[in-house]
């Protein structure tokens, strides 16, 4: 599937370490948990979710009387889907049954916040549903003109106002006009300074009380874009943002540029997050549900 075609690095590191792990050691013992948590380590999965993994499989191999690492290979695997989707719907986006979605995106400058919006304007496009997209990032340079540009691409209308207007009352206006245009989602833009997190934090409050002053129960997602090639900074930008709005939901670029994808775990693991999709390239179509035990299974293959 293209969802593994875009773990190939990921899964080439992954699986290749694992390999040599299987074949030295036939018998579930100590030297090859401690191994195995290297590993898990060294592919940026977390040292909690780690922990959590080796120790659960440490204690079912006893319980089970698992002796050979071969019969423990299912165990891996379905400890570590668990860990990525706990409920089995984590990469459901919660969508406004009987209106308008709002959906505001949020993240640093150059994670993929823009391009992701882009992708995302054109599958709910070709889904059916009406999209306007709102040019929310009135911050950095050239901003508007990007969302503009994918707009067009994807053929859905921009709501902008001049760079430097407050994000807030572009956003206002992007609900009103998108709701006279009878739109089914409205995808906002906002400006990603972490610099400062007081201002982050007022920012994203004003832009959030503006939408829910026309809207009660949105915005329906928060959804924050991080950067998988970037590890874990990825995660402490995550424990950032979460500190200034509610995330929703988990939105993870550039999966097809790193072997780290196995930061996916740490993220939906230890800031109990959903990952709702990923970007496994920069083409409008590369972005994709994420699908746990796909996932998992593509590292072992
Ligand atoms: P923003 O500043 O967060 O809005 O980031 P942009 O949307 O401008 O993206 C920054 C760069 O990352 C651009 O060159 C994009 O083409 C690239 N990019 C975004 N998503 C992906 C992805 O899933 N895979 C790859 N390989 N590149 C991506």
């Amino acid at each position: 599937s293209r969802f593994r075609e875009g773990l190939a690095k990921t899964r080439s590191s992954f699986s290749e370490a694992m390999n040599e792990l299987f074949a030295q050691y036939r018998e579930v013992n100590e030297d090859f948990f401690e191994e195995l948590e290297e590993i898990l380590i060294s592919s940026d999965v977390g040292v909690e979710t780690v922990m959590e993994i080796i120790d659960e499989l440490r204690n079912e191999s006893l319980l089970k009387n698992i002796r050979t690492t071969e019969k423990l290979t299912p165990l891996i695997t379905e400890k570590m889907a668990e860990k990525l989707d706990r409920t089995g719907e984590d990469s459901k986006l919660n969508m406004n049954p009987d209106g308008m979605t709002v959906m505001l995106f949020v993240g640093v400058n150059g994670v993929g916040k823009t391009t992701t919006i882009g992708k995302m304007a054109h599958q709910m496009k070709a889904e059916g549903k009406k999209v306007v997209l709102a040019a929310g990032d009135t911050f950095r340079a050239g901003a508007i003109e990007q969302l503009e540009g994918w707009g067009e691409r994807a053929g859905v209308d921009v709501i902008k106002q001049q760079a430097g207007s407050d994000p807030a009352a572009v956003i206002y206006d992007a609900i009103k006009s998108a709701k006279s245009r009878q739109a089914d989602v409205l995808l906002c833009d906002t400006a990603g300074r972490l610099q400062n997190k007081v201002n982050l934090m007022n920012e994203l409050a004003k832009v959030k009380r503006v939408i829910t002053r026309e809207i009660p129960e949105a915005p329906h997602e928060v959804l924050l874009v991080l950067d998988a090639t970037t590890g874990q900074n990825a995660m402490s930008q995550a424990k950032t943002f979460r500190e200034a709005t509610e995330v929703s939901g988990i939105i993870l670029t550039k999966l097809d540029g790193t072997a780290k994808g196995g930061i996916v775990m740490a993220i939906r693991n230890e800031l109990n997050i959903p990952v709702k999709m990923v970007g496994l390239g920069e083409k409008l179509d590369d972005l994709q549900p994420f699908e746990a035990e796909d996932f998992v299974y593509g590292l072992f293959k």
